[in-house]
């Protein structure tokens, strides 16, 4: 029989992946502390559950898909949360972007409840995500991924297992911060097209057929061409995900002199727009500075 999953955190991301979920058929039981984003789903087929140890306790697996580290072990071992719901020999599959350190220590609690991990962070944005054809970077055991590849390929179009339980963290912090690089490259290229008197259309066309193309430059420029910024993804979580990627960069001992410049512009970004503001407006941040 198929198996049948709790999902918590139903935002920007959560909430496509679970509609994906239900779109192929899985059954799901959700819960989420914003009311509107739990209202979304039970008009697509969820049932909604008063915490997670109780969606937990009707699915018997789960999945999160949550805003920091902090969070997901609230959610995970906090009161009311998916260890007092889940069975032994149920899975927990941590979608959520976390640092390596943490989902090590995260799965470390859940094992001690009788609970496997398998950590599945994402990448390809919410657009990607809202037509089931983002990526999956895995870690944990092989007979865990064989065990929910049904549910990752309901939400995801390709998935890689990395290798055991925080190695997935590791690939998908270098993504980001791959991305977060390309952003300010592709921002600072756009602002030199228009200086230099460029019809921005045409270049935005131009560049995505040439050697300077990027999968940023791509789905993200138009963004800022059409001034909706709208990537569905914050400055908040960039600079959660920079933090990793600085953190793990010190650990290892490999110096990021790009990522830590990258990252005093996001400071910067949210200083000026706030946290909530989507990322991409970190272009504007640079326009703003050189001036139209
Ligand atoms: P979001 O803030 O839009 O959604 C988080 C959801 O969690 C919200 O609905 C919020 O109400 C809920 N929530 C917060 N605390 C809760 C709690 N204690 N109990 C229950 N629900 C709670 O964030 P998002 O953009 O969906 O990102 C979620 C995770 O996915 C992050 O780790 C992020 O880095 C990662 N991610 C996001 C994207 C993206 O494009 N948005 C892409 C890849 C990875």
């Amino acid at each position: 029989a198929r198996e049948r999953y709790a999902f918590i955190g139903l935002g920007h991301l959560g909430g496509h992946l679970a509609a994906s979920l239900i779109r192929n058929g899985f059954t799901i039981t959700v819960f989420d502390r914003d009311p509107a984003a739990v209202e979304r789903l039970l008009t697509l087929g969820a049932t909604a559950a008063k915490s997670p140890a109780e969606a937990a306790a009707l699915a018997g697996n789960a999945i999160t898909c949550l805003p920091s580290p902090d969070i997901s072990e609230a959610v995970l071992a906090g009161p009311g949360g998916l260890l007092e719901g889940l069975p032994k020999g149920g899975s927990w599959i941590e979608m959520s972007t976390n640092g390596q350190d943490e989902i090590v220590r995260l799965a470390f609690l859940a094992s001690a409840s009788g609970v496997e991990t398998l950590e599945c962070p994402v990448t390809g944005g919410v657009h990607l995500a809202a037509v089931g054809k983002i990526t999956a970077l895995v870690g944990g055991d092989p007979a865990l991924y064989k065990r929910h590849r049904p549910a990752i390929e309901a939400m995801c179009a390709k998935s890689f297992l990395m290798g055991p339980i925080g190695s997935a963290a590791v690939i998908k912090v270098i993504t980001n911060m791959l991305a977060f690089i390309h952003l300010i490259a592709a921002g600072e290229a756009l602002m030199l097209a228009r200086k230099g008197g460029l019809d921005l259309a045409q270049s935005y066309h131009a560049i995505s057929a040439s050697s300077g193309n990027s999968f940023v430059h791509e789905t993200e420029s138009q963004l800022v061409l059409n001034g909706s910024y709208d990537i569905g993804f914050t400055m908040d979580l960039a600079l959660k995900d920079l933090g990793f990627a600085l953190g793990m960069a010190e650990k290892f001992g490999v110096p990021l002199e790009l990522a830590s410049r990258v990252n005093a512009i996001f400071e910067q970004g949210k200083n000026t727009y706030g946290g909530s503001a989507w990322s991409t407006m970190i272009v504007k941040l640079l326009e703003d500075a050189v001036g139209t």
